[in-house]
């Protein structure tokens, strides 16, 4: 609705400077070809040539510059252009030339009426009226006629441009809540999409649905559903902030525009507007960003999937498009409710056969989907900074299991490795979180192997380098793991104190027929001898791989032919079998049985 949250310009920015530009050049030249022609002799060429030839440049200026105009040229243009008219009415020398250029006057009227906001508008007519009366005074020639003529023109074009406005207003009204209708949300989104577009500004819309309004409608009539939306649409409007507009998009669905506004303060301001609706009204919102190349279907399209994904969640919501807010939260309250477990999977030597310690890899019991692989949580653990919580959990669990294996098997201590991710590394707070895990626990710090997969380092940042020396220093074991599927790590190896490498899954799976998987593990095991690192072989599956990764030299295996992940007590119970006489063994009865039998 115009004049009302709009901001000062109903129209595309780009069209304003246009009509602007149309109207200063077609009146600069005019003006021009009057001082050629045939022309009064009162006229003072000289100034008249001179305010055509500046409104021929100030044209020219608005083509050139096109939508990039800053938003209150046009105002202070339109002032200007005013007085420049009025110069020239008195420079026509008070006879028809001054009449003939007062039809100038014609075009600010219409034009301020058309593109400014009401006051805008009506302070520029009264600055041409009062312009109009100045230049007639002064030259006080004219007679009587031709002013009355002039005024009455310039009054019927202000009535008939101010109906029309009225009209095209009226249509994109809608009646019961006086917001725009959908046509008028047509107008505001396409101006605030081209001023986001222009300014590079954020544009967030958002769509709200009243919760249950039909069953309103059903027990009490329409009246009183009539009087809920109004009522609902008065809270709004004294919620939002000036330049926010509130559009009726049909029935009980309401469009929310917010200009310079990121999707999570979009979140806010919709949020805020839940308080004082009247009666127990709740409403479902969607929220979504205006992205370039969006076209208004599209953007509108995007806010209702989000709305109805509200409104399915249970409504009485809001959903922000792209947002993981409800991902995170529910992340966040699986790891304070205590979701997480700690699975153990073997290493074996590949000299003696025997389990020397246990990857810790961590899984989420979820409630409904049952037990989650790390793929399914760790990216957004990563990417909303839980990792660091999550991380310290996996830390004190796999330190604390290890020393339980530890004091029940002293003799054969079993080591345990921790994955850590990137974000970890950047956190200050690691190295101290490892020290407390190691006391904590009492876990001797050579038992610990934290590992950092080969693609985080390739990024590596010098603070992860001092955080590495760090651990290291506490006398914790560093590994590289999925060793081949990173660049940097030669480098990596020479710089950083790593003890191990861990050759990647994906070489060991086309092992013994793939000669160049078996070239690339050669020269793996070939990189880890030369600069004395231990070489634990990932991913082992069968019995053919097992004996090439052996033979190659490879001094650990880990991998479901010799046992799969599982909880610390199946872990102990590897351990138990292993440490009692050879011949208690009964063979086949856990699949981490095995690790001796092949293994050795
Ligand atoms: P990873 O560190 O390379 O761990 C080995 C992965 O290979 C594990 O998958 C393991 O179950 C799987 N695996 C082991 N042997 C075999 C085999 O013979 N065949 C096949 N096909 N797969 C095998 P998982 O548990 O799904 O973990 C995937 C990745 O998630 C890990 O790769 C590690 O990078 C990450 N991850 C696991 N736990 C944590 C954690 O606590 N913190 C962090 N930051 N990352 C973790
Ligand atoms: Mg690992
Ligand atoms: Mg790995």
């Amino acid at each position: 609705m115009r004049g009302h949250n709009t901001g000062p310009f109903p129209y595309p920015r780009a069209l304003l400077v246009r009509a602007m530009a149309l109207m200063w050049t077609a009146g600069g030249a005019m003006v021009l070809v009057c001082t050629v022609l045939p022309h009064p002799p009162g006229m003072v060429v000289g100034t008249v040539v001179t305010t055509g030839v500046l409104a021929l440049v100030v044209g020219a200026a608005a083509f050139a510059a096109g939508a990039r105009f800053p938003s209150w040229v046009f105002p202070a243009t339109c002032f200007v252009g005013t007085w420049m008219i009025t110069v020239t009415v008195v420079a026509g020398g008070g006879g028809t030339a001054s009449v003939s250029f007062s039809l100038l006057y014609v075009w600010v009227v219409i034009h301020s009426l058309l593109f400014f906001s009401r006051p805008v508008a009506l302070f520029q007519c009264a600055a041409a009226a009062a312009a109009y009366g100045v230049a007639h005074q002064w030259l006080g020639t004219l007679g009587a006629v031709e002013p009355l003529l002039l005024a009455g023109t310039l009054a019927v074009a202000a009535a008939v441009v101010a109906g029309l406005e009225h009209a095209r207003d009226a249509a994109s009204v809608d009646p019961l809540t006086r917001t725009s209708n959908r046509r008028g949300l047509d107008h505001v989104l396409e101006r605030e999409m081209e001023r986001a577009r222009t300014d590079g500004w954020p544009l967030t819309v958002g769509m709200l649905d009243i919760d249950h309004f039909k069953q309103v409608n059903d027990r009490h009539g329409h009246e009183a559903g009539d009087r809920l939306l109004t009522q609902a649409v008065e809270c709004w409007q004294g919620r939002l902030r000036p330049g926010d507009s509130i559009s009726r998009f049909g029935g009980d669905e309401f469009v929310v525009v917010l200009p310079r506004t990121t999707p999570s303060e979009g979140r806010q301001i919709i949020e805020r507007l839940r308080a004082d609706l009247p009666g127990a009204v709740t409403f479902s919102a969607g929220v979504a960003a205006w992205l370039p190349h969006d076209s208004m279907s599209m953007l509108l399209s995007r806010v209702d999937a989000v709305l109805y994904e509200a409104k399915r969640g249970g409504r009485d919501r809001t959903v922000v498009n792209g947002d993981d807010d409800s991902a995170v939260r529910a992340l966040s309250a699986a790891i304070r409710g205590g979701e997480f477990v700690v699975f153990h999977q073997p290493t074996v030597s590949l000299r003696t056969g025997r389990i020397t310690g246990f990857e810790a890899l961590v899984r989420w019991q979820h409630p409904e989907r049952g037990l989650l692989p790390p793929s399914e949580f760790i990216p957004l653990a990563e990417d909303s900074g839980l990792i660091v919580q999550l991380g310290e959990f996996v830390l004190d669990r796999a330190c604390r299991d290890a020393r339980g294996w530890l004091d029940r098997f002293p003799d054969e201590p079993a080591k345990v490795s921790v994955n850590v991710s990137g974000r970890q590394l950047d956190d200050p707070g690691f190295t101290d979180a490892v020290a407390c895990a190691l006391r904590d626990s009492g876990l001797p710090a050579r038992l610990l192997t934290i590992e950092v997969t080969e693609t985080v380092l390739a990024a590596s940042l010098p603070s992860w380098a001092e955080r590495l020396w760090d651990v290291r220093r506490l006398g914790v074991q560093l590994a590289m793991d999925d060793f081949g599927t990173g660049y940097s790590s030669l480098n990596q190896l020479r710089r950083l104190p790593f003890g191990v490498i861990k050759v990647d899954r994906s070489f060991v799976e086309d092992l013994p027929d793939s000669p160049e998987a078996a070239a690339l593990v050669d020269a793996m095991v070939g990189i880890g001898r030369a600069l004395g690192l231990a070489v634990v072989a990932e991913g082992v599956e069968t019995a053919e791989q097992l004996a090439y990764v052996r033979g190659a030299g490879c001094d650990e295996a880990q991998g479901f032919l010799l046992g799969r992940p599982a909880p610390a007590d199946v872990a102990a119970r590897l351990l138990e079998r292993q440490s009692l006489p050879a011949a208690a063994h009964a063979p086949g009865d856990h699949s981490g049985d095995r690790a001796a039998a092949h293994a050795g």
